[in-house]
């Protein structure tokens, strides 16, 4: 009999399920934790607090001994609140964080103890960086890594720990992590736009993007997690029949909340709550044991630490609360996996969302502006937005009919496609007096009205207009945002930078009024952009064969779509915005494809272990039970025992054929790992994984699943889905 697996599903019988009271009022507990605004004013000179504002708002330098200050001041607050240890916590390629804590605690020559934490610590250290990915840059240029102080992000403290926000860069100015290329992307879109926004505003002075995440994950006994040896590894379940119940009745989207599930969620929102992630909803998903949270959105640097703090947040509170969190993009198979929708948008110093239509004709065209930009900037940059959210686990999902297909497509409503039909109407040049009323007044007037009303959702469109900002929908539930944040806000700064160049050339050159060259520009920009818009279903197959006369990308793989990242075009991208220099572009794209090797490679040992070690012994134990059954039956019974055995023989052999292919296919899967292995070459090696060895993961799994539903239950050794999912 198959100990852990009945062990597991005991430990989870005995869980505590009581209901949990929420008390006390939130907004009290919000950023308890944060050396925030309000402490700044509180702990900080005057000095030292313009100092750190002006770095946050337009990225000045602050100098050592306002550091020195800023660290004394920190380290007070931080001391006050019980931390004991500091950490500069920074964003590895890796694509989750990582941290590298010291004491306050230091002694001076004569043996005094005492709390140290100055300037020097609180801008820059050099952890170990040996060991986290750089794609040969430390290589090419013996360069050390260290990080730097992100004075955009808040210092927060976690646990007994003082986390300092940084981004990691070699010494030779390379960035190592994923925070450095988002600042440069933010800071490009920020002039950018606040330069087109000066066209209907002269006040503003900065724009920041905003991004508004929505993880969805799963929430699992941990007992029973800890019983399979592919989630511990791999973050999905590599083999597993589907329970007889899945999603289809909807009654766990529907249904309350779990009470035990409840009270984990209670907890993480207090935590969050303390370290200043503005959580606001939290619901069940479509998936049984499948949850979603959603913050309010912030500004994306910011909002992306928040996310990925969540991440870990979610992993520490689930351990207490006896849960195991899966952030996996498809846990398990036939049900639906996990994304995160990134909600973008560009807002002003001044407080406008220019993604939002207003209540004046000027405050109409600037939203369509900047709409329209966006629309432009997708359009030509679609491959390489699909590129920011390839990997290997993301891969499952994309085009499997339950999150967008892997192919780029805008959808507007029809109601907004109306307009820009109209828009596409306007007269080239100058237009007349009563041309210009009747745009005012009946096209972009209207717009406001129409957005109202416009609540048609697609949930199959990747890239979705939702009334006043654009959703990305394929983004992975493991997936940094910054990744897709990077590109998203990369693409529309050059965007936004050549649609000024256009528009000041008409104004200068063909002395077209400004509003006239917007509308001239505007035009030229929806008519050669229509490919990308797209409203209809984005599952269906005849939107592939659609996609591929519109000529857009349909990279349905991660080797493939990672290829775009070191084209000509994508290179000149890069370095006009000044987001990525070459080598890091190229250094990026052999992170991510080592990342799809080892996931794989992974997956191909974890899955041959669970076949050789799990479901051959304990197929061939049952098949023996059968086999002894059989014997005595034909002792007792003689020639009269085939009669008899009938059924028995046929599970013997049933079983037996499964185990033979099943043997089969590991063993040359095993083969074909080694020869992809040799390979030297990242691209080549990520497609012989790919091609030739991923192929084999369904195969093997089509067998196994068959043996579980021969095995006898109580000899089965892995936890079934039934117990996974439906075990609360
Ligand atoms: P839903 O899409 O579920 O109907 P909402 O439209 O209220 O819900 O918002 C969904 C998500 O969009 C929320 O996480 C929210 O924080 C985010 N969001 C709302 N406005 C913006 C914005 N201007 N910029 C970025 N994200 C936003
Ligand atoms: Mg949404």
């Amino acid at each position: 009999m198959s100990k852990l697996r009945f062990k597991a599903i005991s430990e989870s019988a005995k869980r505590e399920r009581g209901v949990i009271e929420e008390k006390g009022r939130r907004s009290e507990l919000f950023c308890a934790n944060v050396f925030n605004t309000e402490r700044m004013l509180q702990y900080l000179t005057k000095d030292a607090y313009e100092s750190v504002q002006g770095a946050i708002f337009s990225g000045t330098k602050i100098d050592r001994k306002i550091a020195d200050q800023v660290a004394e001041a920190i380290k007070a607050w931080a001391i006050s609140m019980g931390a004991t240890h500091y950490t500069h916590w920074f964003q590895p390629l890796t694509g989750s964080t990582a941290e590298k804590h010291d004491a306050f605690f230091d002694l001076l020559p004569d043996g005094t103890a005492l709390e140290k934490f100055g300037g020097r610590q609180l801008v820059q250290q050099e952890p170990d960086a040996s060991s986290f990915p750089s794609g040969g840059i430390r290589n090419t240029f013996e360069a050390r890594g260290y990080t730097a102080w992100d004075p955009t992000s808040p210092a927060f403290i976690y646990g007994t720990t003082l986390c300092v926000p940084t981004v990691f860069v070699s010494y030779t100015g390379e960035a190592l992590d994923n925070k450095a290329p988002l600042l440069r992307a933010l800071h490009a879109v920020d002039e950018a736009a606040t330069a087109v926004a000066k066209y209907f505003d002269k006040t503003v002075a900065k724009v920041n993007a905003t991004l508004g995440w929505e993880q969805e994950y799963f929430l699992i006994d941990k007992a029973l997690a800890h019983s399979r040896p592919d989630i511990i590894l791999t973050g999905r379940t590599l083999v597993g029949h589907t329970a007889a119940k899945g999603q289809q009745l909807d009654d766990h989207y529907f249904g309350v909340i779990p009470s035990r599930v409840l009270s984990f969620m209670s907890d993480l929102e207090k935590e969050c709550t303390k370290l200043g992630i503005p959580v606001k909803t939290r619901h069940n998903e479509v998936a049984p044991n499948q949850f979603e949270l959603a913050p309010v959105f912030e500004e994306a640097n910011l909002a992306v630490d928040h996310n990925l703090l969540l991440m870990d947040i979610m992993d520490k509170v689930a351990d207490k609360h006896n849960f195991k969190v899966l952030f996996h993009e498809k846990p398990f198979a036939e049900i639906n996996g996990s994304g995160k929708h990134n909600n973008w948008s560009l807002a002003t110093d001044t407080g406008v969302n220019l993604l939002s239509p207003g209540s004046t004709p000027m405050k109409n065209l600037q939203f369509l502006t900047f709409f329209v930009n966006t629309i432009k900037a997708v359009n030509t940059y679609e491959e390489l937005l699909r590129s920011s959210i390839a990997s290997a686990s993301n891969d499952h999902r994309l085009g499997s009919n339950e999150a967008p297909p892997a192919i780029f497509s805008i959808f507007v409503g029809s109601q907004l496609s109306r307009v820009l039909d109209e828009l596409e109407g306007v007269s080239q040049g100058k237009l007349s007096p009563e041309e210009k009323t009747e745009l005012k007044l009946n096209v972009v007037g209207k717009i406001p009205e129409i957005l109202l009303d416009n609540t048609d959702r697609n949930r199959t469109s990747p890239f979705a207009f939702t009334g006043n900002k654009f959703e990305m929908r394929g983004v992975g539930s493991k997936t940094n945002c910054a990744k897709p944040m990077t590109i998203l806000n990369t693409i529309v700064a050059k965007q936004l930078t050549d649609f000024k160049k256009e528009v000041d050339a008409l104004v200068d050159k063909k002395s077209l009024k400004k509003d006239e060259a917007i509308f001239n520009v505007l035009r030229e920009y929806i008519k050669t952009s229509k490919r990308i818009r797209f409203d209809g279903d984005g599952y269906s197959a005849e939107w592939e064969k659609e996609a591929v006369r519109r000529k857009l990308s349909n990279n349905k793989t991660t080797p493939q779509a990672l290829k775009v990242l070191t084209t000509k075009e994508s290179l000149e991208l890069f370095k006009a915005t000044k987001v990525l220099s070459e080598v890091e572009v190229r250094a990026r794209q052999e992170v991510e494809l080592d990342s799809y090797i080892l996931h794989l490679q992974i997956e191909g040992r974890v899955l041959k272990e669970l076949v050789y070690n799990h479901i051959l012994p304990a197929s061939i134990e049952y098949q023996n039970k059968l086999i002894k059954n059989v014997m005595g039956i034909k002792d007792i019974y003689g020639a009269a025992h085939k009669k008899l055995t009938d059924g028995q023989l046929s599970i013997i052999e049933q079983i037996a054929e499964h185990l033979v292919e099943v043997k089969k296919l590991v063993d040359h899967m095993t083969d074909t790992r080694k020869k992809a292995n040799k390979l030297l070459d990242s691209g080549k090696k990520a497609n012989a994984y790919c091609e030739n060895v991923k192929p084999y993961f369904s195969q093997i799994r089509y067998h196994c699943d068959k043996l579980e539903q021969v095995v006898e239950d109580q000899t089965w050794p892995l936890t079934k889905y039934r117990e996974l999912l439906f075990i609360k």
